[in-house]
């Protein structure tokens, strides 16, 4: 199939309950409903900590989730001076689920971790301002210079 014909087209529609994954699969996290929101962000910290151009993080109710395995928790002070919270993977190291004391109630997965191409896409891009300089930003979605 052509690429302008793969484009147009709409992801399958997505099914719940859905689990995500460290790369060594020792941790694990299964969300029961659609996330609340899911975006992207180009800070420098999320540049950094996913080792790549941006992070792409869904955002689900914490009452939706449920974590299985071992992990250790690290916490960060963002530049605004509220915290962030990662579970890494006790084997691999991964980090899977994070919590934003900007964002209580919510935890975040990288939706790289769920293996999925059809996830849905961000609705936001922050932090654009720092992207990288290759990176154009698709119509489809929002971008915010800042936070
Ligand atoms: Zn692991
Ligand atoms: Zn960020």
């Amino acid at each position: 199939m052509a690429e302008s014909e793969m484009r147009g087209k709409a992801p399958p529609p997505a099914r719940y309950p859905k689990s995500a994954a460290c790369l060594c699969g020792a941790l694990r996290v299964t969300a029961s409903v659609p996330p609340q929101m899911v975006h992207a962000c180009s800070c420098l910290d999320c540049q950094r900590q996913s080792g790549s151009a941006f992070s792409y993080s869904a955002f689900f109710a914490a009452s939706a989730v449920s974590v299985e395995g071992e992990f250790r928790s690290w916490r960060r002070t963002s530049d605004s001076g509220r915290w962030q919270e990662t579970d890494f993977c006790a084997t691999c190291g991964g980090g899977l689920v994070s919590r934003l004391e900007a964002l209580p109630g919510l935890v975040c997965v990288p939706v790289g971790c769920f293996a999925d191409p059809d996830f849905q896409a961000p609705g936001t891009l922050y932090w654009a301002s720092k992207r990288h300089r290759w990176l154009d930003v698709p119509a489809c979605v929002e971008t915010v210079e800042t936070q």
